[in-house]
């Protein structure tokens, strides 16, 4: 066994079919009495009907949450925190969502709870990605993480085939880096193996047949260890990647992820040889690599950068980019091997066995 540093992240977590309804009692488990509920605008139904069911514990719905955490959102919501007294935060929908209760926690120390609805993971992390003007930073801080995960696998049900393959896709990219990065320890490493063994089962379940409530259950389970993964260790290449294109060509989070993901772990496998067997394992198959464009093409998700909106004229500066300032990565991050990774997820080629 090599020496190695393990961090267990406080939180508490309710999972289950239904439980939607425990959310007043972890309300006053906390000690609050006035919930602020967040959501993006295409959930806000769903807010308010979560609203009513707090009923004199709601503090009223907040539903402008937006992707990447623009800052002119978070003060617009901090008004209202401040104008209808609410003593925490109900965030009920995925990363978005999760992210715009975090930049108001950063900010007020106020209690969360988070209500995810998709495989982000956000909840699960201490990370928090914020806009102002165009331009993404990310920090980190015990403030940001959650006090509460309520996993209501109902909740689930709703996110449609599309979104569920890439938003999987994007949690079993936080195992797959966690499985190889430089603070990788014995216990996140069996999260991150059985993440990705729950997700690889239960996508392609799901994509077959959205209302699938075995495989639903399995893919959210997956993803909070996924999440927990994302939020104890260090991230790599594969992040630093999706994090430049996302914010420099303004592509689509997940899906990002979902493309990227095996070109990253082909660039990665020479020097991240038990991690790659570890994934392999979890997949059933020969090749992680390989196995994780598989598994993306079984879903029909995206598997080229240009399906995504690259503009293929920007590939050069994002291989500038992403060797500037890189995130630390078990194989040197070299600029012509970079250009090479992204002219091959930009076509979306199967990567070479490795
Ligand atoms: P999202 O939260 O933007 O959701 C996508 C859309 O799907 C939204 O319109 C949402 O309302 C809708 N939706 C969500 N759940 C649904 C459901 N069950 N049924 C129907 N519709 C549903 O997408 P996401 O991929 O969950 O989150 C992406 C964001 O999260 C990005 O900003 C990313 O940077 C952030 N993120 C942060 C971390 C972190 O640790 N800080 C980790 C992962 C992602």
């Amino acid at each position: 066994m090599q020496p190695f540093t393990y961090v267990g992240a406080p939180g508490r977590v309710v999972f289950g079919f239904g439980v939607l309804d425990r959310v007043p009692g972890e309300v006053a488990a906390l000690g609050c009495r006035r919930a602020l509920v967040l959501s993006t605008p295409q959930q806000a139904e769903a807010a308010r009907a979560l609203g009513e069911r707090l009923g004199p514990l709601s503090a009223g719905v907040f539903s402008q949450a937006a992707m990447h955490t623009p800052v002119e959102v978070t003060e617009r919501a901090l008004q209202v925190v401040q104008g209808s007294g609410a003593d925490c935060t109900v965030a009920l929908g995925g990363g978005s969502t999760t992210g715009l209760g975090k930049a108001i926690a950063l900010r007020t120390d106020l209690p969360q709870i988070v209500i995810p609805t998709t495989y982000a993971g956000s909840e699960a992390t201490p990370i928090l990605g914020e806009t102002r003007d165009g331009l993404k930073t990310t920090q980190k801080s015990p403030k940001i993480l959650p006090e509460v995960i309520v996993y209501d696998v109902d909740l689930t049900l709703t996110l449609p085939p599309a979104l569920s393959a890439a938003s999987g896709m994007n949690a079993i990219a936080h195992a797959v880096e966690g499985l190889y990065t430089q603070d990788a320890n014995p216990i996140t490493s069996l999260m991150a193996e059985e993440g990705v063994r729950a997700l690889g089962a239960a996508l392609p379940q799901i994509v077959r047949n959205p209302s699938d409530r075995d495989a639903r259950s399995d893919a959210l389970y997956g993803a909070w260890l996924c999440g927990v993964v994302l939020g104890s260790v260090g991230m790599a290449l594969h992040h630093k990647l999706c994090h430049t294109l996302g914010g420099t060509f303004d592509l689509p989070h997940a899906e990002t992820h979902t493309v990227v993901l095996p070109h990253a772990a082909a660039y990665n496998a020479p020097a991240a040889r038990e991690a790659m067997a570890r994934v392999a394992r979890a997949l059933g198959v020969a090749d992680a690599p390989r196995g994780l464009y598989d598994l993306a093409e079984s879903l029909s998700a995206p598997l080229s950068l240009k399906d995504i909106g690259m503009p293929q004229g920007g590939l050069d500066r994002a291989a500038d980019l992403a060797v500037a300032d890189p995130y630390w990565n078990p194989r040197p991050v070299e600029r012509a091997a970079i250009r090479a990774l992204l002219d091959d997820a930009y076509w979306g080629r199967r990567p070479a066995a490795t």
